[in-house]
């Protein structure tokens, strides 16, 4: 049995070598959302705790003196979260999530570095920066559209711009390249998809 100080001290006993890149656990919703990625640490702690049961593990074993245990890959809380975070806060990166890192103008999709962003109805004639006016939009694209209004060029946007009701942190994706490393990608990506689902149903 482990008392309090043990839960302290355990994490931090682990070998450094031990666990070099593999910091990272989804941490589950109750009703299996993903909400965010914490530390293997923190997710060790929360385990001890009871707060969360570890639904996925690494193959790896890290050992401490006084016990060893798979590192926690994904961990699911016990209780029932009433406030889960639901805005999605507007920024650059979670707009190109949002169109799938895809030019709305030319439906294009590419890479991060070759993207932008783009007032639908430019900030000149009084257009706003919110989820419906802004799109991500190539260089290519945002240069030759500049001040115009769509139908000006003959531009039609992929789809329409809406607020998204969730969109995975960028951290998840991140997270996911790295399970694919340590080869549990595969059972893993239907924790991070859940949510995805939900919302387009
Ligand atoms: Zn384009």
């Amino acid at each position: 049995m482990l008392n309090h100080e043990a839960i302290r001290v355990v994490p931090g006993n682990f070998r450094r070598d031990e666990v070099k890149g593999m910091e990272s656990t989804l941490l589950l919703s109750a009703s299996y959302e993903p909400i965010k990625i914490i530390s293997w640490k923190k997710a060790v702690v929360l385990s001890y705790l009871e707060k969360v049961e570890v639904v996925e593990h690494y193959e790896r074993i890290v050992h401490s003196p006084s016990v060893s245990l798979p590192l926690p890959a994904v961990v699911r809380l016990h209780r029932y979260l009433k406030n889960l975070p639901r805005k999605v806060k507007f920024s650059r990166q979670n707009l190109y999530h949002r169109d799938n890192f895809t030019c709305q103008y030319c439906h294009q999709p590419q890479p991060a570095h070759q993207l932008t962003y783009d007032h639908v109805i430019p900030r000149s004639r009084g257009g706003e920066t919110s989820w419906t006016n802004v799109v991500t939009a190539c260089v290519h694209c945002n240069l030759k559209k500049g001040n115009k209004l769509l139908h000006q060029i003959n531009y039609r946007l992929a789809k329409e711009p809406k607020e998204p009701k969730w969109l995975p942190p960028a951290d998840f994706h991140a997270f996911l390249n790295h399970c694919t490393e340590y080869g549990i990608a595969e059972r893993i990506s239907p924790y991070l998809g859940h949510r995805l689902k939900l919302n387009l149903a």
